[in-house]
């Protein structure tokens, strides 16, 4: 997806505060935080949304959601984390890339309150 603001970050095309990378996934800091601690969690893959994944995108989403936990230790979260998966205009998606945020630490953003 050339338009695809995440594929340029996972291409090395945009810059990001890359966390961690694997030959699957990436994390990169949030470039607008609502946490001390707030990490995105992608896919290389570009898939647009939960809604779009499939039976064979099971393995994949498995690996970002195991992830999540071991980043949050590593950037300190040890009390514990959220994690959010927004899709679609109804759920608050503004980049059409699948990401899980990952956030912790000091005062989270009203709309992302649980
Ligand atoms: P969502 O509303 O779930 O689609 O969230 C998109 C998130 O991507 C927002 O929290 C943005 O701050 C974040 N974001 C957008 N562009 C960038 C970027 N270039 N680098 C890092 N985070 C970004
Ligand atoms: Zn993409």
């Amino acid at each position: 997806m050339s338009d695809c603001i995440f594929c340029k970050i996972a291409a090395g095309e945009l810059p990001s505060g890359k966390v961690y990378e694997d030959d699957e996934l990436l994390a990169f800091h949030d470039i607008h935080p609502f946490a001390r601690v707030h990490v995105l969690i992608i896919p290389k893959l570009h898939i647009a949304t939960l809604a779009e994944c499939m039976p064979e995108h099971e393995s994949l989403l498995g690996k970002m959601l195991l992830l999540a936990p071991r980043l949050a230790k590593e950037l300190g979260l040890s009390a514990g984390f959220k994690t959010l998966i927004n899709t679609g205009r109804g759920g608050g998606q503004e980049v059409f890339h699948i990401h899980v945020h990952v956030f912790g630490g000091g005062e989270p953003a009203p709309h992302a309150q649980s």
